[in-house]
Parts: C-alpha cells; structure tokens; sequence
C-alpha cells in the first residue's frame, strides 16, 4: 500500500507545529517527524457496494481485468481497502463508472463515527454543508437509507462541478447539490438530523502527500482557519433540529483547529460532547478538549495506515424542530412521460418532478423537500436528472446511466477496454449491433453513459466537459 517519494522532495515540517503538538497526550515528536521524513504514500480507495459487491476482500468475478489490488480492508470501514500501487485512474472505466472512489484512509473514519452514533435505518436528513468534491459525501450516501435525504453544499462555484459529477457517478437519487454560503442554511432553522461540517483547514494532516501545504502553513493561516471554522459553525448551527448530530472534522493536527473549536461549541452552544467506542487495535487517539473536556479523534500517520485527520461529535441538546409549509406543487408528468419512464428505473418507491424542463427522479418522500430546497438554496442537483424532451424525441440524461436504479434488463451496448477508452474520449467508434436507439454503453457490466444507435453510425453521447483529455 505505500510508495515512496523522491528523496529531493522530502518536506521539512514546521517547527512550530511541532512545538503546538508537543503539548498534546500521545504525540511522538520522533516518530512523526520520522514517518513525514520516510516520504510513504498510503493509497486507498471506497466501494460503491451499490454497484460491485466485493468477494472477500477480492475483486468479484465479472471484473475480469481489475485496474488495481487490493491490499487489505481498512480496519475501520466495510468497504475502504488500500491499494498496493496507485494506477491511472483517468484511464480505468471502472473509476467513470462510480465502482469506487479514490479517498484517503483516516477520513473514512467518518463511516465508523455514523454508525456508532446514529440509526441509519431512519429516514434521516444530512446536510453535507462543505461538501466538495465529494469524498464524505459519497460515503454518507452508501450509509443513510434510501429516504433519507442528503445535501451536499459547496460554497465555492468553481468546485460545484466536481462534486455534482461525483454524486453522478455514484448513481443514488436521494443526493441533492447546492451552492451556498452556510449563513444561507439559517433558512432551513430545525430542518437536519445531520450536519458534516468537514471544514476548510490548514491541511497539515496532509503534508505527507503534499510537501506545496508544507511550504503554505504559517500559524497566521491557522488561525484565519480557526476563526473562519468557528464562523461556519455559528452559521449554520441553526439549521440542525434538536437532538440533531454535528460531525465535526478537519485535516488539520493544529489544536486551534480541532479540540479549542470544539471547546467553542460545547461553551457557547446547547450541546454535548458524543463519544465513539474504537478498537484499540486501530491505534486512533482519543482526546479531551481542554476547557469543555469534549472527546475528539486524532490520526496520526506514525500511529496507522492513514493521513492526519481529527473528527468530533456533538449533540444539540436544545432547538427547533422544523415543520414544512408549502402549498406550491410542482408541475405534473404525464401518465405517458411515467409509463415510459418506468421502464429506465423501475423501482416504485422513486417518483418522478418536473423542475423546469427536466424530470428528476427521487424517492417519493422528498418531494416536498426538493420545493423546499429549491425555494431556499441554489439548487445545482436534485435526485437523479432523467432527460428531457428533444424537438422530436425523449433524450435520457448521463446521470440516468450511471443510477444505481437503471433498470439491468435494458439492453446495452457491452465494450471491450480499447472501445470504451475511445467512448470516454469522445472518439467515434464502430460496433455490430442490430438495434437501434439509445443505449446504455458498458464495460465489465458497469454503465458508462449513452449512446445512439442510427442505421449507419453510432453517436457517442458521453458529457463533453467529462471526456478524458489523455
Ligand atoms: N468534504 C470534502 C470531501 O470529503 O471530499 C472535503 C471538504 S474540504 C476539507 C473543505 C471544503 O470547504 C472545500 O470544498 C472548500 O471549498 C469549502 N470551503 C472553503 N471556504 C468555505 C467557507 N467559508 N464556508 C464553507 N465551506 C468552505
């Protein structure tokens, strides 16, 4: 699982952040700065168990060519393996499909915190508030049950895109996509069970990785992070409902940005600190913030296979609960748009909205939710896009490809890795095939996108802007 850097590029780490972190239970100043020094790289990958179960521990036997080994389970997750050598994951089908997602251990982490401190049978409401480019989020939606409902927000537009094509390519309908600033979420007062608040940091948990963060940290930039995490936190602290769970988590090991915000939230705020039982074979390091004594959870990479991380629960003690009061409706699908609809995701627990021109399709539960949404965020995604109306035809959406609800009997158009490639470039390429119309294009039984069968020709259909480049 570990490669190794050159030796040019070994990153000299902060003094003063060692010296911050020598006043902490646990550190080992030598074998920190040892591990940092080693220059390994720990690789890592999640499974979308919705779309590839995986054989113990191996890959299952309809992917006949996998682009990667699997180098044992992470301790702490169900379906996160590190991977012995990091291949072009540009040029693996699979990684374009949503099979899996590229993420780094110690923040996986986040799947053991829900399921120690939630029902996830509930139907519940997330709010993944900074969200991009999607790695939680993702994992959160593999966890909560289909009616549950998840809103990823991204306040930076420019990363909006990235995290809308990852919720794509993960193909489940009860994502939502918004680009908000989190003071805009004080307009859903008592609305979430959940809140992920994986701030924005001064990244130093992944200085193994990337020595440009090394040369970027500077105590000032701590505590601009410090100010601006605990800014957040007061924004949308609101939006939680009573009883409602905050996950707080950075990539930071500053203290300032990690156990002293959490001291902020249980001083100035109605809750309480949550604590996550660990196996102590996983070698993760409980703290106690100073002031509140609230429990945190650090990673250190000199401790375990995995980057720097630190992530804390709490529960809102007081609030509101919020109660929906639309009357607006959304525009009504024909029986026909239905009727032919159903044949691409027949599970009758999603129903079909119009917004605008495009139909989306979601459970049948959050339709009210997505009026809501749409009246108080800037809604970028909602559920699973299905198409729209052409001049002359229905023309399905990508998104409809890559749901993990496409329904398997529809005939699809099977490529071996030298057509796919071509297909994910944008490039023509030919195929004996007898039917004509869209289809659903695959490689080792996984959606890719679409295609359009003419008589003399085949229109590849796969999304411009997503085209590999290489
Ligand atoms: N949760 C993401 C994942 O697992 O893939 C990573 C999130 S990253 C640590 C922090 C995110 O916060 C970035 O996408 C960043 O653009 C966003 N961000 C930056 N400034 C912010 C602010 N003032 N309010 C909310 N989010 C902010």
């Amino acid at each position: 699982m570990m490669n190794r850097i050159p030796e040019a590029f070994k990153p000299k780490l902060p003094q003063k952040l060692i010296t911050s972190l020598k006043t902490l239970d646990q550190f080992d100043e030598a074998a920190f700065c040892a591990v940092h020094e080693s220059g390994e790289q720990v690789n890592s990958v999640r499974f979308n168990t919705a779309k590839i179960k995986m054989n113990e521990g191996r890959w299952p036997a309809v992917i006949s060519e996998p682009p990667f080994s699997l180098d044992g389970r992470i301790p702490w997750t169900r379906d996160g393996y590190y991977i012995s050598v990091r291949p072009s994951f540009t040029l693996d089908p699979l990684f374009h499909a949503g099979v899996y997602y590229v993420q780094e251990a110690s923040g996986m982490f986040l799947e053991h915190a829900l399921r120690n401190i939630l029902d996830l049978s509930l139907p519940l409401k997330v709010l993944d508030l900074c969200a991009a480019p999607g790695g939680k989020s993702t994992l959160i939606q593999g966890m909560i049950s289909p009616a549950s409902m998840l809103v990823c927000n991204e306040v930076i537009k420019t990363r909006v895109p990235v995290l809308h094509q990852n919720l794509d390519k993960w193909g489940f309908a009860n994502g939502f996509v918004s680009c908000n600033d989190p003071r805009d979420f004080k307009k859903l007062v008592g609305f979430f069970d959940l809140l992920l608040v994986d701030a924005p940091c001064s990244g130093s948990g992944l200085f193994r990785r990337d020595a440009v963060a090394i040369a970027e940290w500077s105590e000032s930039a701590v505590n601009l992070c410090s100010r601006r995490q605990q800014r957040i936190l007061a924004d949308a602290w609101d939006c939680l409902k009573e009883n409602g769970i905050l996950i707080y988590a950075t990539c930071s090991y500053s203290p300032e940005e990690n156990e002293n915000i959490l001291d902020c939230l249980l001083n100035n705020y109605d809750c309480e600190s949550r604590r996550i039982l660990l196996d102590p074979l996983w070698n993760i390091i409980e703290t106690c913030s100073a002031n509140a004594k609230g429990y945190g959870y650090r990673f250190y990479p000199d401790k375990l296979n995995g980057e720097g991380f630190y992530l804390a629960v709490v529960q809102k003690k007081s609030g509101t609960i919020h109660h929906s009061s639309i009357s607006e409706k959304l525009q009504a699908i024909s029986r026909k748009e239905a009727s032919y609809l159903r044949k691409f995701l027949p599970d009758e627990t999603l129903q079909f909205a119009r917004v605008n021109e495009q139909i989306h399709a979601m459970p049948a539960n959050l339709i009210p939710d997505l009026l809501l949404l749409k009246n108080c965020l800037y809604l970028k995604k909602a559920g699973i896009m299905t198409g729209k109306m052409g001049s002359d035809e229905w023309v399905p959406d990508h998104e409809l490809a890559l749901s993990t609800g496409l329904n398997p009997r529809i005939q699809e158009l099977r490529l071996n890795r030298p057509d796919v490639l071509k297909y994910l470039r944008r490039e023509d390429f030919t195929a004996d095939v007898q039917t004509k119309g869209w289809m659903p294009v695959s490689y080792q039984e996984q959606k890719l996108g679409w295609v359009k069968i003419l008589s003399n020709r085949i229109n590849n259909y796969f999304p411009k802007s997503w085209r590999i480049l290489k």
